[in-house]
């Protein structure tokens, strides 16, 4: 990062992507002084000749700028003491994307970059759109809130695709982001203990569209549409996305086919039928979006049809890992909570449902429109009691304890049931998992090992 060459920068927050900012910070010549809660982290970026320094004594209106890492609070339930300090000496507060989109008006104004916010589906969709702009040869940077930080890509350069899944926090720390297509897919309450209110929520997510060139926005609920018109009345473009109605302008969808609209005839853009790992409406808007994004950058219609086609789908999201006869073995270990069991419960038709671990309030009541399409469900972990009161006589249901049983079980019974149709076992588990694994990855990596151990498995990965 050149931007800040010879000027003194604060930095807090040393874990994976504040070091990387510091690293960057450094070689573009910086001076910076970083510092961290964490006294190991502090020696750690010393010992890489990183600059530190307690932020508490230093003197603040030296610095140009203040970067603040992922995890830090900004607000709720009271800005972290660093934010009250740069703010008192008028020091900018900003993190990694705000050097980012610097950078690259700097150095590669033009080069394409793609932002991608939203409640739900950003990561489907950032990972849809850089495997589309991958497979058809474009040099393809992939980052952000997804995993890889920013500021460790390769640098802006011309030709260079740039996707980027972009979290509240990150547009909140990035005045500046001016994306060529900026994607809003949704918005629902949540973390909602950070941002305060919905509106305060929804007014830091429309300023990725604001900023985009061309603006693309689902626009199924009522937030995102209010949004969708300030954009258009500030006179940029934009593309309406939707996933439950018709428009005269955008894409919408339709079962499984994507319609593009245009001056009100709509024609079949791509059909999304058979794809596993596009699955479900929530994935229709998801991969509408992408269409709107890749064709916004100069992608071919028929490059991005290819590209949905080959996608290969994001570990522990509704995943088919594997097959047996006519059933399908779905790792969504991801769905934490009951919203987000949803959509994998609605994408399929008879399902022995794989369920529990650490519940959020409420449990699974809010899923009982799906219990009619459960033929089973095999609980786990410490929700299990609970889960089982709530199923009561409206789902065959029992008590498997580990996931390595509840798998076993699973599969005889949907074996045994072959004649009944297409099933799923599904692990959609509506619930944490440090009951009894680290994560939710090595949870979904653990019913992939136990999917496999079984005998006349074929496995999709
Ligand atoms: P995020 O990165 O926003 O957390 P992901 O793409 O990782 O989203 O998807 C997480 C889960 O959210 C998925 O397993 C699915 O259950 C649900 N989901 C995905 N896309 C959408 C969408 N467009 N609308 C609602 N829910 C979605």
């Amino acid at each position: 990062v050149t931007t800040f060459d010879g000027k003194a920068v604060a930095l807090f927050g040393l874990g994976g992507s504040g070091l990387a900012t510091a690293r960057a910070l450094v070689a573009g010549g910086a001076r910076v002084t970083a510092w961290d809660d964490n006294p190991d982290s502090v020696a750690k970026a010393a010992a890489e000749g990183i600059g530190t320094g307690d932020l508490r004594h230093a003197d603040w209106k030296d610095f140009s700028a203040f970067v603040l890492s992922p995890g830090v609070p900004l607000t709720h339930p009271k800005p972290h003491w660093t934010v009250d300090l740069a703010k008192a000496a008028g020091v900018d507060v900003i993190g990694d994307v705000e050097l980012f989109v610097r950078e690259r008006r700097a150095h590669a104004p033009d080069c394409p970059l793609i932002a991608i916010t939203g409640t739900n589906g950003k990561s489907t969709t950032t990972a849809l759109i850089a495997h589309t702009l991958k497979s058809c040869g474009r040099d393809t940077q992939l980052g952000g809130n997804i995993g890889t930080a920013v500021l460790t890509l390769d640098p802006p350069a011309a030709d260079r695709f740039y996707v980027v899944e972009c979290s509240s926090y990150q547009i909140d720390l990035a005045p500046s982001l001016d994306p060529s297509a900026g994607i809003l897919l949704n918005l629902t309450p949540d973390h909602l203990d950070r941002h305060g209110s919905m509106q305060q929520y929804a007014d830091i997510k429309a300023q990725l569209v604001l900023g985009s060139d061309t603006a693309i926005v689902g626009v199924d609920d009522a937030f995102c549409e209010a949004i969708a018109d300030r954009v258009a009345l500030s006179g940029k473009s934009v593309i309406r996305i939707a996933r439950h109605r018709k428009l005269g302008e955008g894409f919408f969808a339709e079962g499984a086919a994507i319609m593009r609209s245009e001056g009100g005839i709509a024609d079949l853009f791509a059909d999304l039928d058979g794809i596993q790992t596009l699955r479900g409406s929530h994935n229709a808007q998801n991969a509408a979006a992408a269409i709107a994004a890749c064709l916004t950058v100069g992608v071919s219609p028929d490059d991005i049809r290819a590209g949905l086609q080959s996608f290969p789908g994001l570990k522990h999201r509704m995943q088919p890992v594997g097959r047996m006869g006519g059933t399908v073995f779905v790792n969504d270990s991801k769905a934490t909570n009951a919203d987000a069991a949803a959509p994998a419960l609605s994408s399929y038709e008879r399902i022995y449902w794989i369920a529990g671990g650490v519940a959020k309030e409420g449990g699974v009541t809010s899923l009982s429109s799906f219990f009619p399409k459960i033929a089973r469900a095999y609980l786990i972990g410490e929700a299990a009691p609970a889960f089982a009161a709530t199923l009561g006589e409206l789902v065959p249901h029992e008590i498997s304890g580990t996931l390595e049983q509840a798998v076993m079980r699973a599969a005889v019974d949907a074996a045994a049931d072959e004649g009944a149709g297409p099933a799923a076992v599904l692990l959609s588990p509506a619930c944490a998992s440090f009951d009894q694994y680290k994560n939710f990855e090595v949870r979904g990596d653990a019913f992939v090992a136990h999917v496999a151990a079984i005998d006349g498995m074929a496995m999709l990965i």
